[in-house]
C-alpha cells in the first residue's frame, strides 16, 4: 500500500466518527496549487519580511511597496485552481461531516472549490479585493492596479478618501471580530478538528486547535514538517494533504 493510503486509512475512522467536525488550514493546503507557503523551506517568509500594518499606515513608501509585491503576485492568484485538498474538504462539508472551514488563507480557493462562503471563516481576510481602512467599503483590484500603473501611487477611497490595502490581516492589524467570533462558536461546537497544512505558530489563529481539544474534540493534525501542537493530537500525520485527504474521503 502506498504510504499516504496508509496513512490515509488512519484518517477514515476520525472522519466516519465525526458529526460537527471543523477543518482548520493554513498555507500549506494550498502548495499544490502553486502558492508557496511561509514556512516550508524556501517559503516566502525566508525570502520577503512582511510589511507590518503600522508600517503600512504611518509610510506612503511602505504602502507603494505593499501594493508593488501584491500586483506582482496578480497572475498567480488570478490562474491558481483548487487542488484535491480543496476539493476533499468541500466534499466533506457537501456530505455534512464538516460544518465549517476555518481558513488563514487568503486565497480564496475553498469558496472558489465549491464551499458556500457562509462556511468559510476568513479570520486572515482575502487578497483578491481591497477594503477602505476608515469606512470598510470593498474596492476591486483591476481599477485600484490601473490607477497605480498611472501615477505610482494606489488612489484612495472612493467614498471616503480613507487608505485602501488588500482585504489582509497583516501583523500588527487587529483581528476580525465577527470572523473570530464565528471561529470560535464553531470550534466549540465541533467534536472533531482537523488541521491541515498549519504551522501553528501564529496566534491567536494558532489557539482554535488547543481551544478544541479543551473543550473535548479530537484533534487531528494533517502537515508535512511538525508542529508544536503534534504532541496534543489523537492523530498526526506528516504526509501530503491533497493525496491523503481525497484517499480517506474516497474510502468513507
Ligand atoms: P505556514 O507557511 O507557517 O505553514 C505551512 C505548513 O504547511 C508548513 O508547516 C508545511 O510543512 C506545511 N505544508 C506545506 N505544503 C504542504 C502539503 N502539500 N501537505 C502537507 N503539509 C504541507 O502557514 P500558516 O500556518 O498558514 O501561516 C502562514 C500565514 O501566512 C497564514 O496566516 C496565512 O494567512 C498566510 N499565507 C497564506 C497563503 C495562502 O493564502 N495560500 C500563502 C502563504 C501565507
Amino acid at each position: 500500500m502506498p504510504t499516504t493510503h496508509r496513512e490515509a486509512a488512519e484518517l477514515v475512522p476520525f472522519l466516519r466518527a465525526a458529526e460537527r467536525a471543523v477543518i482548520f488550514t493554513g498555507a500549506g493546503i494550498s502548495t499544490e496549487s502553486g502558492i508557496p507557503d511561509f514556512r516550508s523551506p524556501g517559503g516566502l517568509w525566508t525570502r520577503m519580511a512582511p510589511i507590518d500594518f503600522q508600517d503600512f499606515v504611518a509610510s506612503p513608501e511602505m504602502r507603494r511597496e505593499a501594493w508593488r509585491r501584491r500586483f506582482a503576485m496578480e497572475e498567480m492568484f488570478a490562474s491558481v485552481r483548487p487542488n484535491a485538498g480543496h476539493l476533499a474538504v468541500a466534499e466533506l462539508v457537501r456530505r455534512g461531516i464538516a460544518t465549517h472551514v476555518i481558513t488563514q488563507n487568503i486565497d480564496n480557493l475553498h469558496q472558489e472549490s465549491g464551499i458556500a462562503a457562509d462556511r468559510v471563516i476568513e479570520i486572515h481576510g482575502n487578497t483578491r479585493y481591497a477594503r477602505c481602512l476608515r469606512c470598510g467599503a470593498r474596492a476591486e483590484l483591476p481599477p485600484i492596479r490601473a490607477h497605480f500603473e498611472r501615477h505610482g501611487e494606489p488612489p484612495d477611497c472612493d467614498f471616503c478618501g480613507g487608505l485602501l490595502k488588500t482585504a489582509t490581516i497583516s501583523f500588527g492589524q487587529a483581528m476580525p471580530e465577527a470572523e473570530m467570533a464565528r471561529a470560535e462558536e464553531a470550534t466549540q461546537a465541533c467534536d472533531l478538528f482537523v488541521v491541515l497544512g498549519s504551522s501553528l505558530v501564529v496566534y491567536p489563529a494558532a489557539g482554535f486547535p488547543r481551544a478544541a481539544k479543551r473543550k473535548g474534540a479530537r484533534l487531528v493534525i494533517v502537515n508535512r514538517e511538525p508542529t508544536d501542537q503534534d504532541s496534543i493530537a489523537d492523530l498526526v500525520l506528516h504526509a501530503p494533504i491533497g493525496p491523503t485527504l481525497s484517499a480517506a474521503v474516497n474510502a468513507l
